[in-house]
């Protein structure tokens, strides 16, 4: 453990508040102590209100708020004094505990307080900070863990059994700290949970829980149950895409919606799902009771995703029975799965969500092989476990959870993606949800979106085989399948008649505009006959395919085999619920290829101005490249969801076409 704390950047901090976000960063930069919103801080602080008297504020981090960014703005101020008060009561229910917090709050706005606000403000230390390191899980999560707690820590912590978190955490929490602190107690570990620090200044209690963490470290050390060796473990060479994507619809079908599906295979993650005691071990619970919201009590093993829905849905009718309130059942789709070729595959409705997932379970693999090197690894009960899944709180956010964007948990791949009406199109799918690959033959199709979980450009040169099914390959173990499909990439050569057209150049433009087509639609057959809401495809045409023009033989006759292809597609594969739309664009300007100069000269050979070029059709509008992106992703959406092998022109109205 390394402490952080620097004393030039926290003498730049104006105030105690501030203070109390610079050290919370601090915690929330490292992995091994905090994840995704995990863990919370808080500083009691004197403040004058605005009829002049004084009160005592406790700032505590906000709920959605994520201790690696969080603002001042993250932290909601509520009363002391009523919060004390409460902690006297023998009994408070959750949601009424959640609402009582909520009146105390003296800025309209601030977040909602975390829901261990009570146990911060009955701690009587200024500065309060809370982890879930793993260093200290590994320890508890043992048959004999509060033991080897003391002899780490002697009375330096006071030693909580577990319990929920919430109002009763709270109170356990109290009369623990009030029978048990001495003057030399800095801390105090909560079994099976996480742990506590505190202090007089932001520096003294940051500073305390890098020092009990590092002891918690050290002793790991000692027992040889820190640095665990990787063994050596070999994946699948073979291509996993098609088993992948079977893998993800399943899932998606007991999920009930779509969902992404990140496979990792890297060292860690394939050993640890190969390892000799995988199968006990893995199936003890999770680190820390939080986790289960996002990763369910238990990773499935193998592939049998009804065998594991229906262990599940026993799970729920055995611990709902003895529920003090009638529950709603969560999907009961996994999260994490242990498969010996694929490593560990993550779930989640997002690519966020499924990083967030993995993450977790990156640190859980520690925390199970350390507690296992200690003696073993034990997680809390079912019943508890489950407790905390149907928490009335979770409950109540589920049931106030908005509807997501339309193509959530789908998965687009765009050719042609780094520019153009391919970069317009990679936009307009991400903005409504999906996780998109994008591939182009220039490099930059990697930063077409910047940097972003659900975006993965891979430079591909869509005429070889090889390269595409490569990037399929790549594509499908990041996100789980492909579901839609817009084929986009096309080349569009330089004026030539056909008395000099030269059979090189003929077949150049055949190989992009068509051949490459071919492949790509033949190859992602199998995966969007898998989409969990059927297959789309968007086939970019050209309104030269209705109005060719003079000189553009390759050009138009390749783009109108691609309209015929489109269309055999269409009936061949509309049993198996994919549909193949085309679009017809025409003078798209906002592209690559055209420069400025070569505007201006086609516009002077037509005698137009620019503008007047740019908008020479029936409705005398500019298309662009936009305009086309945002009608290929509305293709794929439900508005057209009763449509196949249409061709449908976006062009401003042409008089040719129409
Ligand atoms: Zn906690």
């Amino acid at each position: 453990m390394k402490n952080l704390w620097d004393p030039a950047e926290a003498s730049k901090c104006k105030s105690e508040l501030e203070l109390r976000v610079y050290s919370s960063r601090l915690l929330g930069r490292d992995d091994t102590l905090v994840l995704h919103g995990g863990g919370n801080t808080s500083v009691k602080v004197r403040e004058r209100n605005a009829v002049g008297e004084e009160e005592e504020i406790l700032y505590i981090k906000g709920s959605g708020w994520d201790l690696q960014t969080i603002e001042a703005a993250g932290f909601a101020p509520v009363r002391l004094a009523p919060l004390l008060k409460l902690a006297r009561l023998e009994a408070l229910p959750d949601p009424q505990m959640v609402n009582e917090l909520a009146t105390q709050v003296t800025r309209a706005g601030a977040p909602a307080p975390s829901v261990e606000t009570i146990l911060h403000a009955i701690l009587p230390h200024k500065f309060v900070d809370h982890t879930h390191a793993d260093a200290v899980l590994a320890i508890t999560n043992t048959s004999d863990g509060e033991k080897r707690i003391r002899e780490i820590y002697g009375d330096n912590v006071v030693i909580v059994p577990y319990v929920m978190p919430g109002f009763d955490l709270a109170k356990v929490c109290a009369r623990q700290f009030e029978a048990e602190a001495r003057p030399s107690t800095i801390g105090m570990v909560l079994l099976h949970h996480g742990i506590f620090s505190f202090g007089a200044t932001a520096e003294e209690s940051y500073g305390r829980m890098i020092e009990l963490v590092d002891r918690a470290e050290k002793y790991l050390e000692q027992e040889k149950a820190w640095d665990l060796a990787t063994p050596n473990a070999h994946g699948s060479e073979k291509p996993m895409r098609l088993e992948i994507a079977a893998l993800r619809r399943e899932v998606a079908t007991a999920a009930g919606s779509p969902v992404i599906l990140s496979s990792h295979s890297d060292g860690k993650f394939l050993a640890f799902s190969q390892s000799a005691n995988v199968r006990e071990v893995s199936q003890r619970g999770p680190a820390t009771p939080d986790h289960i919201l996002r990763t369910k009590r238990l990773p499935m093993l193998g592939r049998d995703v009804s065998a594991y829905a229906e262990a599940y849905r026993e799970y729920f009718a055995r611990n709902a029975a003895h529920a003090k309130e009638p529950e709603t059942m969560l999907d009961p789709a996994p999260r994490v799965i242990l498969d010996a070729e694929l490593g560990v595959c993550c779930v989640g409705r997002s690519a966020k969500e499924a990083g967030i997932v993995r993450d977790l379970y990156w640190h859980t693999i520690d925390v199970i092989s350390r507690a296992e090197a200690l003696g073993g690894y034990r997680a809390l009960s079912e019943k508890e476990l489950f407790d905390f899944e149907y928490w009335d709180l979770e409950q109540a956010k589920l049931r106030h959870a908005g509807q997501p964007p339309i193509f959530t948990g789908e998965i687009a791949l765009v050719t042609g993606a780094a520019s153009g009406i391919g970069k317009a199109c990679v936009e307009a799918l991400l903005k409504r949800g999906a996780a998109v690959i994008g591939l182009d033959v220039s490099p930059g199709v990697a930063t077409t979106a910047g940097p972003r979980q659900d975006y993965l450009g891979l430079t591909c040169d869509i005429t070889s085989e090889e390269a595409v099914t490569a990037a399929l390959e790549s594509g499908v173990r990041a996100f789980g399948g492909v579901d839609i499909l817009i084929l986009n990439a096309g080349v569009f050569p330089a004026s030539e008649p056909i008395a000099i057209l030269q059979p090189n150049e003929w077949r150049r433009v055949f190989d992009v505009n068509l051949d490459a087509n071919l492949t790509l639609m033949r190859e992602c057959h199998p995966l969007l006959s898998l989409a969990p809401k059927g297959g789309r495809v968007v086939v970019m045409g050209s309104k030269n395919v209705a109005a060719p023009g003079p000189g553009a033989a390759a050009y138009s006759a390749s783009k109108a085999a691609l309209t015929q292809l489109a269309r055999v597609a269409a009936l061949e594969w509309g049993a198996a619920g994919i549909r193949v739309n085309t679009l017809h664009p025409n003078a798209v300007f906002d592209t690559g290829i055209w420069t400025e100069e070569v505007l201006e000269a086609r516009a002077r050979s037509y005698g137009l101005s620019v503008e007047a070029y740019k908008r020479n059709n029936v409705l005398n509008t500019e298309v662009r490249g936009i305009d086309v992106a945002e009608l290929a992703a509305e293709l794929c959406g439900p508005t057209f969801a009763k449509t196949t092998g249409a061709q449908i022109p976006i062009d401003g109205g042409n008089d040719r076409v129409i």
